[in-house]
């Protein structure tokens, strides 16, 4: 059915993909950012999820951020789905040389992938911000570690802080060149589950210089006209069915 994709994929072995949130919704993760998100940030907390998640909230009110940081952004029991599976398989196979992804839920790594890059942190790192020690997902989830939803290091007693970007700071140096890098030097760049308009996906895409573009999304996106192929339909069914034409 995608047999166009097949043949991109067949064709090389130098393909970096990018994805966004849509990767991560087909694992019922579901999209701060999206309508259903902001009305339920405005309605429960009185707040966007942009302002909760920001710098200075998180030290202005430590107790709210961890508050909605823990109920809306963190899903232990989410499981890879079909897109991470078949990218994964992809770099096994020596095609797929890096994935770079805006979501924060580790679970390219968890489908096996090696080489990603993640823009904007990752829940499963945490680290004391007094003395640096780092906790895992777990250690932040349970309340015996916390103080209300505070998680506090059991050796100094700072508060730990996940490894997620948050808005007003700086995306990490290392994440940002790895991800330019495999751009620029990508010969084919899918872009999945994403409609590019969230910082900084689409500043990204304009350090590629290879031959293919492909844009697979639900719905369109600003870029849909640049791109050689637009597939639009969910990111796991097309990406397993092109990775098993194979
Ligand atoms: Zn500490």
């Amino acid at each position: 059915m995608y047999e166009e994709l097949t043949e991109i994929l067949r064709g090389s072995d130098n393909i970096v993909f990018f994805g966004g949130a849509g990767v991560s919704t087909e694992s019922n993760i579901p999209d701060f950012r999206s309508e259903a998100g902001l009305y339920s940030a405005q309605s429960n907390y009185g707040m966007s999820p942009e302002q909760m998640l920001s710098h200075s909230f998180f030290v202005r009110d430590t107790e709210t951020f961890f508050d909605y940081y823990k109920n809306n952004l963190i899903y232990t029991d989410a499981e890879p789905n079909d897109a991470h599976k078949a990218l994964a398989k992809l770099e096994e196979m020596g095609k797929l040389k890096a994935v770079v992804t805006q979501n924060i839920d580790g679970l390219h790594q968890k489908a096996g992938s090696k080489t990603v890059y993640e823009l904007h942190g990752s829940v499963l790192r945490n680290n004391c911000m007094s003395c640096g020690q780092f906790y895992d997902l777990d250690y932040l989830m349970d309340p015996a570690h916390c103080d209300g939803y505070i998680p506090k290091c059991e050796k100094c007693g700072g508060v730990v802080k996940p490894d997620v970007v948050l808005y007003e700071e700086a995306l990490d140096d290392y994440q940002i060149s790895g991800a330019v890098d495999a751009i620029r030097a990508a010969d084919v760049l899918i872009i999945g589950g994403t409609s590019l308009v969230v910082y900084p996906a689409a500043g990204f895409v304009s350090y590629f210089r290879g031959s293919k573009l492909v844009l697979i999304n639900k719905s369109s996106t600003s870029m849909d006209n640049r791109a050689d192929l637009v597939i639009h339909d969910a990111i796991g069914k097309v990406l397993k069915e092109a990775v098993d034409g194979l």
